[in-house]
């Protein structure tokens, strides 16, 4: 047999395609352990094909997560995809990075303590919050325990605060004082503290970078008014910072803000990694003040990896890629690069909101000015135009943007806002292409008014 004739032959019987394919013939299974195994190609191939129903992340303006992805990242993640970050023991150079990471931000945020503060990685803000939370808790307790004082109501004051203080405040059971707007202001405001205080508040959580607006709560300000609180009660009630986004923002674009350690009231400060930090999903950090403002008690040794580690964690096992990507861009961005991204942002974001001003059916009530690099924006009246902010973000939709939806915290809970986020790797080509869609989707919807337009309920991140 000529061998081309023969190589034919082969390619017939070796003939594989995913989509000649007997499984990709039928629907995945979706409930049921299947009994056989599969091609993992095929499997692959079909999962993927699955995925592109998902919407497509670079356009989702509504997250304040990493979307922009270099290779060097991959190359890291990839590279570290077997390691467990809490095997200290077996992975001392991942546990040193952590720790450089952690002294790192210590410095950046001033703290006085710097290399030797306390510090540590998270999931997330979520998970660092619930932390500071606890840390809060425990040292109130012990503080009243040892004035022989009640211990059995403790309660959090905050402005809007994102989910997550909700979730922190049920699940260790402390009561939480969230302060409402009062008139045109979109956060906590200094003078109205004294009325949620008390004797049994563990701390005042403030916020730098609302995930409503994305203003930022004035740290200085409110730590002012707790020294007032202090001189005239006794009550010396700690702040905790949850500067999920600021806290990688305002040390770069906004240096005469003052809002971390360097104000002493100031025990603890949350941020996530994945949003302006930039690294990849699956990264948040705390850190304390120094090391007596975490309690020894939250701190567990283990000692069944081999060696005694300390560990503050809600989580045990956790990949350790994004800790490691985190130092990269650390390393790979430096003061400089940091600073670059985060003004191009925040320029881009304060260019949206001047064309946003432009039409006039909206409103702007966060135009990309002093806070995080975003847009934030109600409609002029709502009653009379036809149509509501839920009936935009789906006509934008069509278009592949995603742009949350939802109603302003207590007690401006009757204002629908949009809020648009601008973060690395949103170009102001896109923004261009953006406000096209969006000022003919107005129009649509301004002669096609639509009937019972109804509120939705959104979520946001
Ligand atoms: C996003 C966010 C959180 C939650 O952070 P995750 O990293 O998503 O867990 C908490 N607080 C604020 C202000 C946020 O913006």
């Amino acid at each position: 047999m000529a061998l081309h004739h023969y190589k034919k032959k082969k390619y017939e019987e070796d003939f594989k395609n995913v989509y000649a394919n007997s499984i990709s013939k039928t629907q995945l299974p979706k409930s049921e352990l299947p009994e056989k195994v599969s091609d993992p190609q095929v499997i692959k191939q079909l999962i993927c094909d699955e995925l592109f129903m998902d919407g497509n992340a670079r356009q989702n303006l509504a997250t304040f997560c990493t979307t922009y992805i270099e290779d060097e990242v991959r190359e890291l993640m990839d590279l570290s995809i077997d390691k467990n970050m809490i095997d200290k023991d077996e992975y001392p150079q991942t546990a040193e990075i952590e720790h450089r990471c952690v002294s790192i931000l210590a410095n950046l945020w001033h703290s006085p303590e710097k290399e030797d503060t306390i510090g540590c990685s998270t999931t997330g803000s979520s998970e660092a919050a619930m932390l500071g939370g606890l840390a809060l808790k425990w040292q109130w307790r012990k503080q009243r325990e040892a004035e022989g004082k009640a211990t059995n109501n403790p309660n959090i004051v905050c402005g809007p605060v994102q989910i997550c203080w909700h979730k922190f405040a049920r699940y260790f059971d402390v009561e939480i004082r969230e302060v409402p707007l009062t008139s045109d202001n979109l956060c906590m405001q200094p003078g109205q503290l004294k009325d949620y205080c008390d004797e049994n508040t563990i701390g005042v959580v403030a916020t730098l970078g609302s995930t409503f607006t994305g203003v930022y709560e004035p740290v200085q300000g409110l730590a002012k008014a707790l020294d007032v609180i202090q001189n005239e009660k006794g009550w010396d009630i700690p702040i905790h910072v949850d500067g999920a986004s600021g806290a990688f923002i305002a040390p770069f674009i906004q240096k005469d803000i003052k809002w971390d350690f360097s104000i002493s009231r100031v025990k603890s400060i949350n941020a996530s990694g994945h949003k302006f930090g930039m690294a990849p999903l699956g990264v948040g950090w705390i850190i304390w003040r120094t090391i007596d403002d975490l309690p020894k008690e939250l701190i567990f040794n283990v000692d069944y990896l081999g060696g005694q580690l300390p560990t503050f964690a809600l989580n045990f096992s956790r990949p350790a890629g994004q800790i490691i990507a985190q130092y990269y861009k650390f390393l790979y961005l430096g003061r400089q690069g940091y600073t670059a991204i985060q003004e191009s942002c925040a320029s881009t974001a304060q260019y949206l909101g001047e064309q946003l001003r432009k039409i006039d059916s909206l409103k702007i009530l966060y135009d990309g000015h002093g806070g995080i690099p975003a847009v934030c924006y109600s409609l002029k009246d709502e009653n009379t135009t036809g149509f509501s902010l839920y009936d935009l973000s789906d006509r934008l939709k069509m278009h592949g943007w995603q742009i949350a939806s939802y109603p302003l915290p207590s007690n401006r809970e009757n204002i629908t806002v949009q809020r648009i986020l601008i973060r690395h790797g949103v170009s102001r080509d896109m923004i261009f292409l953006l406000l096209r869609d969006l000022c003919k989707e107005l129009e649509h919807l301004k002669n096609n008014p639509v009937l019972n337009s109804s509120e939705k309920i959104s979520f946001h991140h």
